[in-house]
């Protein structure tokens, strides 16, 4: 088992350059921030946030732990860019919030902690790991049982080829190009089997619609490009 080995440090690197403009709504991390109040509503739906304990895993600068934190919820923020966690922490001394960031792996958050959260959360990251089976098991040995997996990526389409990597990168150059690889989207049938594989029950997908020219985003009922689920940890 290598802790480090689940990760690619060019997706970090990517990433880290992004850092300390990760908080300005305007900058790369805008579709982010358009998204952030639906998944946070999406999660605070399904979990009572006031006593739950929640980990964001791949938390980048933190833009769901901050609102889950918020919301009330005990909140562990893991990610693998130094410099975005720098980033995650400054930022509490803006919103005066508390969240334990930390610079830790999943596998190492499922090692050390397992069977600890009542929610996990892991947006927009399964789409950047080499082995996201493995991201998934480590997702579900963090969950206690009865406990609830959160999860967004970008479905396998030529819909979201063409607004994610073309749209996104190319057209509108609203992502860095090289952000995304068409071929690490999943599908959610090939989601629904990683969760199965883990132990977890899939209990809702939801599209994630977007519309970056008026930067709105809402829940939906076409998965085609972005799209949201949730998972259970049996009891
Ligand atoms: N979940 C956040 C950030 C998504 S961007 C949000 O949706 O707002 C993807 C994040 O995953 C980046 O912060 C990047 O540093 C992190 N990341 C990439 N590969 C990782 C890995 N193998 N383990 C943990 N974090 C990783």
């Amino acid at each position: 088992m290598s802790t480090a080995a689940n990760v690619s440090a060019d997706e970090i690197a990517r990433f880290d350059q992004l850092a300390s403009r990760w908080w300005d709504p305007d900058g790369e991390s805008r579709p982010l921030h358009d998204l952030n109040p639906v998944r946070t509503a999406y999660v605070a739906a399904r979990v009572d946030l006031r006593l739950a304990r929640v980990a964001d895993v791949g938390c980048g600068g933190g833009l769901l732990s901050e609102a889950l934190a918020r919301a009330g919820a005990s909140v562990t923020g893991i990610d693998l860019g130094p410099k975005v966690i720098d980033i995650a922490r400054l930022h509490l001394h803006e919103s005066n919030l508390q969240v334990d960031y930390r610079l830790q792996s999943s596998s190492e958050l499922a090692a050390t902690e397992p069977a600890t959260f009542d929610a996990v959360c892991c947006m927009e990251l399964i789409e950047h790991v080499p082995d996201p089976a493995a991201l998934v098991a480590d997702l579900a040995a963090m969950l206690k049982p009865g406990g609830q997996l959160f999860m967004s990526t970008l479905n396998r389409t030529p819909a979201s080829f063409g607004a994610a990597i073309l749209g996104a990168e190319y057209v509108m150059r609203m992502l860095p190009r090289g952000t995304h690889h068409y071929e690490q989207f999943l599908k959610p049938s090939e989601m629904g089997r990683l969760l199965r594989h883990a132990g977890l029950e899939l209990e809702d997908v939801a599209g994630l619609g977007y519309n970056p020219l008026t930067r709105k985003a809402w829940l939906s009922r076409i998965t085609a490009v972005n799209y949201l689920l949730s998972a259970r940890k049996p009891a």
